[in-house]
């Protein structure tokens, strides 16, 4: 079975294999080596020098690490809709309290910078952006989102779970202040693993936040992380996955597995256009590089079950969207001569 999953990911038999070694104390100098060499390429991925938080947790647990070190009781905070992820963002932007006031846009479509733009307050403190919208299979230019804040006291959150490793980030560069990913998407490991990097001004921030936090304390976790360590005991075997697999990524070259990501994307799109089907991201909108989602009115659950019977396993769709969607993974470990099978065993249904 061949897995175009937008994660869980399919694991590369490497990756599984590293995990296979005996037990070693997380206060040792052997899980040192490990914490910082993963440390020191995923600041390559994110395009930062400033320190990664090794989180035990899947993605969601370093997102609400961002709003419970950085925001406080009250703060307005600006979350662009655009489907299921963001919305949850929301969700949790809420439950710490926080004054969210939400933008919405259609499903399919991006979030617009100048729609955004125009809700900035002089009191927003955040905008919480997902780089790449898992559900609709749209993604964001984060370089024009970070023109937004730069020169104001807010901060631009970005849940890139599912982008960080297949989309290009320059975090310094642009002026993002809050980059999360976890392990099981674009890392194409198991999860349980989540990764943060702040900015100085995000830092700041955790100096004055007033909300609750114990586990994810980002500044005890800093303190820990000076020595290569992490406060409470990590997963240990995840970060070896995660740090087998980086190699593998750093092997091909970290722009390489990009540059196929958006190769593959243009192939799958293109492919699927020309044999008449319809995708779920908008012609206007930034079509995702690491996900596809094709748009199969009431049929979704049916080619999903008779992909399977080919041996193709892909995403199924996502509420409200279930029966109309399925989103087809190009992130991770998935090559050139998978998606012209995939797109030949299409052809083949289409043709039945
Ligand atoms: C998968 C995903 C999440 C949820 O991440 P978990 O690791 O399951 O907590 C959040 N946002 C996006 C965009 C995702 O793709």
């Amino acid at each position: 079975m061949k897995k175009f999953l937008v994660g869980p990911v399919e694991i590369p038999e490497e990756v599984l294999d590293s995990m296979h070694q005996p037990s070693i104390s997380h206060r040792t100098p052997a899980y040192e080596k490990v914490h910082q060499k993963v440390e020191a390429q995923l600041q390559k991925l994110f395009g930062t020098e400033q320190e990664i938080m090794i989180n035990t947790s899947s993605g969601t647990g370093s997102m609400e690490a961002a709003i419970a070190n950085c925001f406080s009781r009250g703060d307005h905070v600006l979350v662009p809709l655009m489907g299921n992820f963001s919305r949850q963002f929301a969700t949790m932007c809420r439950a710490y309290h926080l004054d969210v006031e939400t933008i919405e846009f259609e499903y399919g479509e991006s979030a617009d910078p100048a729609v955004v733009e125009e809700h900035l307050k002089p009191e927003t403190k955040g905008i919480f952006l997902t780089h790449n919208e898992s559900s609709s299979g749209v993604m964001h230019d984060l370089e024009a989102f970070a023109k937004l804040t730069r020169d104001r006291d807010c901060l631009l959150v970005v849940d890139s779970i599912s982008g960080a490793g297949g989309l290009p980030i320059q975090m310094d560069a642009w002026g993002v202040d809050i980059i999360i990913t976890s392990s099981q998407k674009c890392l194409m490991s198991p999860a349980g693993l989540s990764f943060m990097a702040l900015s100085d001004k995000a830092w700041k921030r955790t100096e004055t936040s007033d909300l609750p936090r114990f586990y994810f304390d980002l500044q005890r976790q800093r303190e820990f992380n000076k020595k290569h360590q992490t406060a409470t005991t990590p997963g240990i075997y995840n970060l070896f996955a995660v740090s087998k697999a980086l190699d593998m990524m750093e092997a091909e070259g970290f722009d390489a597995v990009q540059a196929r990501s958006k190769r593959l994307a243009d192939k799958l799109r293109s492919g699927l256009k020309a044999m008449g089907f319809k995708l779920f991201a908008k012609p206007q909108a930034l079509a995702s590089d690491t996900l596809t989602t094709v748009y199969l009115p009431g049929e979704a659950k049916i080619w999903h079950e008779k992909l399977k019977q080919k041996g193709f396993l892909v995403g199924g769709g996502l509420v409200p969207y279930q029966e109309d969607t399925i989103r087809i993974g190009t992130m991770g470990y998935v090559f050139d001569q998978d998606i012209d099978e995939l797109l030949e065993a299409m052809k083949e249904l289409l043709d039945e």
